[in-house]
């Protein structure tokens, strides 16, 4: 049995995740901000809900949660131990296993965004050309081509997180919460002009974007080599921040990675 991910477009740019093993008619969703998309594709595919998976507390995450589960009133939320979400019966901390959907995942705090902020990782997935490749439920902290704002920790926090995401197999699937990547990767050449890889991939997701045809998932391997979150530890990256944003020349990489950030705050493509 081969676990089969599908998006549900939301609001402007969000993607809330349905995933089961193909061919059932069960399916867990991640990150439901509106429940009227995802109770439409239910109908429409004759599926029902055997688990909420939540990554943290904004409410383009978890808005659609209460209205969902007055269709499917005893459906298992899992999400953070927060005290900003009620719905949740079953808490999770980094460290945690869970099953759901015949598959087991593995729980990862990655604090920065938010300080709840988990992400759902598994081994146990093919992607589309069917090779093993693992999968990723990030939310908000690792996106393609770039990473969440720090809303409520700090630049350390954020940079040992992602630093957490970088580290799984390298051919794991990202599947992220908003269609961001083309604003991402526009950015991306500021920070790192000479990059090969980014330009090329901004080429096909410029093509991807202009079919209205999605970019999320990406592959993890993909983000180590375009992803300038994932690289100001290299020379190329270290160098544009230093002199773009006037940080001493000896700044570690969070600093770096700090005001990377700060840059891409300030950033309108
Ligand atoms: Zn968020």
């Amino acid at each position: 049995m081969a676990l089969k991910v599908s998006s549900i477009r939301a609001f402007s740019d969000n993607y809330i995740w349905a995933f089961g093993q193909d061919g059932s008619r069960d399916v867990c969703i991640v990150d439901p901000g509106d429940a009227d998309p995802v109770l439409a594709m239910l109908l429409a595919e004759d599926l029902h809900i055997s688990a909420i998976l939540l990554t943290h507390h904004h409410v383009d995450h978890i808005g659609g949660v209460k209205a969902l589960l007055a269709e499917f009133p005893d459906t298992p939320v899992y999400g953070p131990q927060s005290s900003k979400i009620d719905s949740v019966t079953s808490p999770l901390g980094g460290g945690d296993k869970l099953n759901v959907a015949g598959t087991e995942f593995s729980v990862i705090s990655v604090p920065g965004h938010t300080l709840d902020h988990i992400a759902y990782h598994t081994c146990s997935y093919s992607n589309e050309e069917n090779i093993e490749s693992g999968l990723l439920f990030c939310g908000d902290t690792l996106f393609c081509g770039g990473c969440g704002r720090i809303f409520e920790g700090n630049p350390g926090m954020m940079y040992a997180s992602l630093d957490k995401l970088a580290s799984l197999p390298a051919s794991t699937m990202v599947y992220c919460a908003h269609e961001y990547t083309q604003n991402n990767l526009r950015f991306a050449l500021y920070a790192e002009p000479g990059n090969r890889d980014t330009i090329e991939r901004l080429q096909q997701v410029n093509e991807a974007r202009n079919a209205e045809v999605s970019t999320v998932p990406s592959m993890l391997s993909m983000e180590l080599r375009t992803n300038p979150f994932l690289r100001c530890h290299t020379k190329a990256v270290r160098e544009t921040v230093i002199e773009k944003m006037a940080i001493p020349f000896d700044s570690s990489d969070i600093e770096v990675f700090a005001a990377l950030r700060r840059w891409k705050d300030s950033f309108s493509a």
